[in-house]
């Protein structure tokens, strides 16, 4: 197969692409040698901090490098108004600090109480005033351990297990060179940190989700990311395709020459043959009230007359969806049309008709109901959702109504935006023997692989 992409090993060689990238790994560490120390941004539930110390840990108070002592145990820390508190789980106070704090553990991981996406981190933590209540914590750890924490939870980590090791591989290459492209593009320039621990960057839940197959898959792809005229891709991924991926042009507003449109039929949810997302074939109900909303909003009266998709890209994806009534029409384009309405993804055809969803339903004797399947039914136990696949069985007076809840039902395929890299798709493409680099040099055409370090 011919590869749109060369790979390059010799560090000598990349000099001259890699000098964009100087400006990426900037934090101490020189290029060539070592993974890059990153500054990560990590959520809390609550204003203020639970940490646990264990013997040795040090917490240094940054402004004159002075340590704080304290013994092991679990204390917690809070602004003040216009200092860093700390106090111990009874509320014994331990001094009050107005800079940034820094905890090296002994152990190389601490323990936080509070952190929403983990609990156990690798690397060291800073402590940071945020307004007058709150607290930024920073997690600072080199992008090979924090792919460690970011694969397990964007990737399903027992694929490694049935075939997919290659896939888990191109994943890590896609998320390192995302967390690069974003510490490039300043994602967070606003904030004390390069990427935040969210989707809005990548989720990252530090130790506690590390796996066997997502630690090889990042030790056996070590250093190695995408490249456009050698600065890192925009790597976007997403869960399914529908067996077509998308211009990133055709979603959002800016085109990207790797993100392109393309068949794939690695990742095409209709073909039993392949592992594809158990939801990638969906359909969902938009009540005609929901409709009339956004049709008020464009002035006109609350009457939907019709719901049309004016046009399609030649992935079939929605380029243009258009709501009329009332002599006015509104329209919703490229990814507007899939989120106005909550659907998994832009790829849908729309019924022409609404229909009632539904029912009111009860027997004389007691009767299953397969029709009801994927409805919504009213009995005296009240209002509940059928499953696909889920038989509703009543006993009644008998009879069965419809009363005047009217929908739309869209039907689609894929979940997610479609551009990049497909995780199934690479799933696929990884059980019928490609290797990462055929994986990736499928999802992203004409980018360079090479070692940022
Ligand atoms: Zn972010």
């Amino acid at each position: 197969m011919k590869k749109a992409y060369r790979v390059f090993l010799g560090a000598v060689l990349l000099l001259p692409l890699l000098f964009p990238l100087l400006a990426v790994i900037n934090h101490g560490v020189a290029l060539g040698v070592a993974s890059p120390l990153m500054r990560v941004g990590i959520s809390l539930t609550a204003n203020h901090l639970v940490v646990t110390l264990e013997r040795g840990d040090v917490i240094t108070h940054q402004g004159n490098g002075a340590t704080i002592t304290l013994l092991p145990g679990t204390y917690r820390l809070e602004n003040n108004g216009s200092a860093i508190r700390i106090s111990d789980a009874a509320g014994k106070s331990y001094g009050v600090f107005d800079g940034p704090l820094q905890l090296v553990p002994a152990q190389g991981t601490f323990q936080l109480g509070n952190s929403r996406y983990g609990s156990s981190y690798r690397g060291s933590l800073e402590i940071l005033l945020r307004g007058t209540d709150g607290l930024t914590v920073v997690n600072l750890v080199d992008m090979e351990n924090y792919l460690r924490g970011v694969l397990p939870r964007e990737v399903i980590p027992t694929w490694g297990n049935y075939g997919g090791m290659e896939a888990l591989k191109a994943q890590a290459v896609a998320a390192r060179s995302y967390a690069l492209n974003h510490m490039a593009r300043g994602s967070h320039s606003n904030d004390p940190y390069d990427l935040c621990d969210t989707q809005h960057c990548q989720v990252y839940g530090g130790k506690d989700g590390e796996t066997a197959n997502t630690d090889r898959a990042v030790a056996e792809s070590r250093g190695r990311i995408l490249a456009w005229n050698g600065n890192p891709i925009e790597a976007y991924f997403h869960s399914n395709n529908g067996g077509y991926t998308e211009s990133s042009g055709n979603v959002w507003m800016t085109s990207f020459p790797y993100l392109i449109s393309q068949p794939d039929p690695f990742d095409d949810p209709g073909n039993p043959n392949l592992q594809t997302h158990p939801h990638a074939i969906w359909e969902k109900d938009v009540p005609v009230k929901l409709l009339n909303n956004l049709l008020v909003g464009s002035g006109a009266l609350a009457t939907v007359e019709e719901v049309k998709i004016a046009s399609v890209f030649p992935s079939e994806r929605v380029n243009e969806l258009r709501i009329s009534g009332g002599g006015k029409t509104v329209s919703f384009l490229k990814e507007r049309a899939r989120t106005v309405l909550g659907l998994r993804s832009q790829l849908f055809s729309v019924r022409e008709q609404p229909e009632s969803r539904v029912w009111i339903a009860s027997a004389n004797t007691k009767e299953s109901m397969t029709e009801l399947e994927g409805k919504w039914a009213v009995s005296a136990h009240g209002i509940k959702r059928m499953l696909m696949g889920e038989s509703y069985s009543a006993l009644g007076v008998g009879g069965r109504d419809t009363v005047p809840y009217l929908a739309y039902i869209f039907e689609g395929r894929g979940w997610g935006h479609g551009i990049g890299m497909s995780q199934y798709g690479a799933y696929n493409r990884a059980r019928a023997g490609q290797s990462y680099t055929e994986i990736l040099s499928f999802y992203y055409p004409g980018t360079q692989l090479l070692n940022a370090y």
